[in-house]
């Protein structure tokens, strides 16, 4: 075989694999015979200066045994991405000598070889650094989890607790130091804590200022003393400041109703939301009631789908009503779930199916009842409302939920204005955007939308100057105080003219009382939803009051 056509070789190899060390002796084999190739080995190494410089060598062979105690016949150095080097030592059959032009192409092997060793380390970089977070360099979450998992698979995990933490007092060091020395204090902080975890336990930074750990149970109570101050300082106008940084933290003690390591970080997570928010304690385990909440959660989620198919999901509707009138002018779909001969109720359920990211096959099924009933009234020749239904803010993200919604509507045929879709107010930016695109592709389908809960959201008086709604349901924490007070009345006021006053409809929900009813005439509201009407009820129920169309005043 000539030169070229092991080179070609050679080349086309290395091509073909992504990684160099494992396919380097078949794309060498060719070349080997040309250069009397013994042996080549690869040492990666960090640069002098570079901050990894104490940090051992790595040796990759990458053609014939790794000689030992022998000085190379030949060796090249190319410098890496980062602060890597790589040198190849070439150890050659008996006393052969090289000649210039072997020499020369030889480094012409050695540069596309580097190019793939590049390669190569990057990927193992990227791979190492899914699992670490990047600021502290402590393991993130991956990284937990597969820790964990290795132990849950031997059967070890039992042996430890898993603790969830959150740094105290945070965000207050970071707006006193400045972001850039906030993440100093940070990588300190990841530092001393590391110090405390032994080989088979492990300490991981989730991000932000919350970390997760893996501790062996008999060192439970001396890691909640360690963590409750842990001794680092800031730097501020060129001077060490002290600094103790404390930690809320909750604590799951692993028993066996673990099924999956997830839960190691879901129910100290929820203890430790416990502990900062409800307890107001800087530690708490996971107890008895927090348990039966995961479990009944744990079955809502194993459950959901099979239900969904079954018909346990059943559609109530409430009466949405003209308060001058009497007259029912609307109704909102709301969804029950029958399990078991139980009701549970959207309260419970919704939220989960939402963490879950499983709530729009709900909504959506909602949305065909209800267009099912409104055929099936057309059909009857009952007298008909209008119909809305609750699409959950994390449906949004889904990109063909417009064309859905329209789809359904139109395959049972009847008028998009019988339906409406409801949504509460958004919570951040980045929803804004999804929120704007999926109210004006409604809108471009002659669908009517509401804004749901209003006055509960971040930035109610944009959602009225941005969104293109027709309606906003103002929310009834804005009426349910036991006496309404002016200022009530001057706030729900000032909502509605300037709702008016951009064409937009109002509704309020959650009336029960007549001076409730009383107060929004006054201030120019009249169309509202609430138990002193009705609650939401079933079909037939609903049915009969349709077909009296009236609420006697
Ligand atoms: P929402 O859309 O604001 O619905 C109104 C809720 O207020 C209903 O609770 C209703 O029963 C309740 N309500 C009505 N009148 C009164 C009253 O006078 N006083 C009081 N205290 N409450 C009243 P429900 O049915 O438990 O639903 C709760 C929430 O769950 C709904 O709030 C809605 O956001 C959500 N939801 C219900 N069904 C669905 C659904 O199919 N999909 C989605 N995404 N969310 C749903
Ligand atoms: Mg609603
Ligand atoms: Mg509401």
């Amino acid at each position: 075989m000539n030169f070229e056509k092991s080179f070609e070789n050679f080349v086309q190899i290395l091509s073909e694999e992504a990684v160099t060390p494992e396919i380097s002796p078949s794309a060498l084999t060719d070349i080997a015979k040309e250069y009397c190739l013994r042996s080549v080995v690869s040492i990666v190494s960090f640069a002098k200066g570079s901050e990894h410089e104490d940090e051992p060598d790595t040796v990759i062979p990458l053609f014939g045994p790794i000689p030992e105690h022998e000085v190379p016949a030949y060796y090249f150095q190319n410098n890496m991405a980062g602060d890597k080097i790589v040198t190849y030592n070439i150890y050659v059959h008996g006393d052969k000598e090289w000649s210039e032009e072997e020499y020369k192409s030889f480094s012409v092997l050695i540069d596309i070889l580097s190019f793939h060793m590049e390669r190569y380390l990057l990927n193992t970089v990227v791979r190492e650094s899914t699992l670490k977070q990047y600021l502290t360099g402590l393991p993130n979450g991956g990284g937990f989890l597969a820790f964990a998992a290795k132990l849950f698979e031997n059967e070890e995990i039992m042996a430890y607790d898993s603790f969830y933490f959150n740094l105290k007092n945070f965000g207050l060091y970071s707006r006193r130091y400045g972001i850039a020395e906030g993440d100093e204090i940070m990588k300190r902080y990841a530092k001393k804590v590391k110090t405390f975890c032994q080989k088979d336990e492990i300490i991981a930074h989730l991000g932000g200022d919350n970390y997760t750990a893996l501790i062996k149970k008999e060192r439970t109570n001396d890691f909640l003393e360690f963590i409750s101050g842990v001794n680092v300082y800031g730097v501020r106008n060129g001077k060490q400041e002290p600094l103790k940084i404390g930690a809320v933290c909750g604590i799951y003690a692993i028993d066996d109703s673990l099924k999956d390591v997830g839960q190691l970080i879901s129910r100290a997570g929820m203890a430790c939301n416990y502990a900062k928010n409800v307890a107001n304690k800087p530690y708490v385990f996971v107890n008895k009631a927090m348990s039966t909440r995961i479990y009944r959660q744990k079955q809502i989620e194993d459950r959901y789908e099979e239900a969904l198919a079954n018909d346990e999901f059943r559609i109530y509707l409430q009466p949405k009503v003209d308060t001058i009138t009497g007259e029912i002018v609307g109704a909102e779909a709301l969804a029950r779930w029958f399990c078991n001969g139980i009701v549970i109720y959207p309260t419970e359920f919704i939220p989960i199916l939402e963490q879950e990211g499983m709530v729009a096959s709900l909504d959506l099924y909602v949305l065909k009842k209800a267009c099912e009933y409104i055929r099936d009234w057309q059909d009857r020749g009952m007298p008909i409302v209008p119909v809305s239904v609750n699409f959950s803010r994390r449906d949004l993200s889904y990109t063909h939920l417009v064309d859905e919604i329209v789809e359904i509507i139109d395959k049972y045929g009847i008028d998009r204005k019988l339906i409406e879709i409801e949504v509460t107010e958004t919570v951040s930016e980045d929803e804004r955007v999804l929120m704007t695109n999926f109210l004006s592709g409604l809108k471009d389908k002659d669908i009517s939308t509401a804004i749901d809960d209003f006055g509960t959201g971040y930035s109610s008086l944009s959602t009225l100057r941005d969104f293109p709604v027709k309606v906003i349901k103002i929310d009834r924490s804005f009426i349910n105080t036991n006496n309404l007070s002016k200022n009530d009345e001057i706030v729900i006021k000032n909502i509605i003219n300037m709702a008016k006053e951009l064409g937009i409809d109002v509704v309020t929900e959650g009336v029960e009382r007549e001076d409730q009813t009383d107060m929004l005439k006054e201030v120019g509201c009249h169309v509202v939803q609430g138990f002193l009407f009705d609650n939401p009820m079933p079909k037939q129920d609903f049915e009969k009051r349709l077909e009296k169309k009236y609420y006697e005043n």
